[in-house]
């Protein structure tokens, strides 16, 4: 038996890193997962890879039409929706205030809050008739940048601040039918890309050959954390027994990188 057994979920930017490991690890939960995805091929590749288990949908998080469209082509085609998996998100390569080219900031930070903030507000709004009717619930990939300095750049540190936000309020508004919770993941070991206006979207921050060291020798567990390895905390909170009494609490995944050092005397 499943964690998820007979649940439908649906999972934005399922395509890639994070959201692709929720994918495959809910479907092996019993579950079946609609899919919204900006990357036709990545699309194209889930319906190949995952057949009759995935229902996948190219478009835009930062549109409500596609939003709406992949509730209802989730809906016609697994008959309900129990999980929305509020996951796609662009990063900002740490670039600081200091550094941004002046010309570009407005620009970066409209495309930046559009997937990140405005994507989550838009699928949570178009799922919501759903999951009133199955009493289901929300989890949105936060990050340690939504609680502390450090994990991003100053655009994609206040949008994952806006993430834990939304995921509080929603939490508040939406109970005790709806619940609402966050996974945190510290650096993982994906394709996450930057911003398009400042040419950062051809090749992701971690394809750099260092990456994985540094993120190795970055944490107590000395691990460079993999998708996989944050499927599990979804699993979870989507749970209808084992997280029944959970919301609004978001569940960090960081290997201990935000454990302050021993003092060594
Ligand atoms: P990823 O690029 O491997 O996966 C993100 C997926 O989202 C891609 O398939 C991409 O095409 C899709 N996507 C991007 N913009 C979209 C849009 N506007 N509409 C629809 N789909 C879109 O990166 P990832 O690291 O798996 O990122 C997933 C989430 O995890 C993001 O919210 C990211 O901020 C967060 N996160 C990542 C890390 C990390 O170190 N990788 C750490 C903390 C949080």
């Amino acid at each position: 038996m499943g964690w998820l057994d007979g649940q439908v979920a649906l999972v934005t930017g399922g395509g890639s890193g994070i959201g692709r490991a929720v994918l495959a690890r809910f479907i092996a939960e019993g579950a079946r997962v609609g899919v919204l995805e900006r990357v036709p091929a990545r699309a194209q590749e889930l319906r190949s890879e995952f057949g009759d288990a995935v229902i996948a949908v190219s478009g835009d998080v930062a549109q409500l039409g596609d939003n709406k469209r992949a509730v209802a082509e989730t809906v016609a085609g697994f008959g309900r929706l129990d999980i929305f998996v509020g996951n796609a998100g662009v990063f900002d390569n740490f670039l600081s205030l200091c550094d941004f080219p002046e010309g570009s900031l407005a620009e970066a930070y409209d495309e930046l809050f559009a997937v990140n903030v405005k994507g989550c507000i838009l699928g949570a709004k178009a799922v919501l008739p759903e999951l009133v009717k199955t009493d289901g619930s929300m989890v949105f990939t936060a990050s340690v940048a939504g609680s502390n300095s450090g994990g991003g750049g100053p655009l994609y540190t206040a949008s994952k601040h806006a993430v834990v936000g939304l995921i509080r309020q929603l939490a508040a508004e939406l109970g005790p039918r709806i619940r609402v919770n966050g996974v945190a993941p510290g650096g993982t070991m994906t394709d996450l890309r930057g911003l398009s206006v400042l040419r950062q979207g051809e090749r992701s921050h971690f394809a750099d050959p260092s990456a994985e060291e540094r993120l190795r020798t970055n944490n107590p567990l000395q691990i460079a954390l993999a998708p996989g390895d944050l499927a599990g905390a979804y699993v979870f909170l989507s749970s209808r027994t084992d997280a029944r009494g959970i919301t609004g609490t978001i569940l960090t995944v960081d290997a201990g990188a935000a454990l302050r050092a021993p003092r060594r005397s």
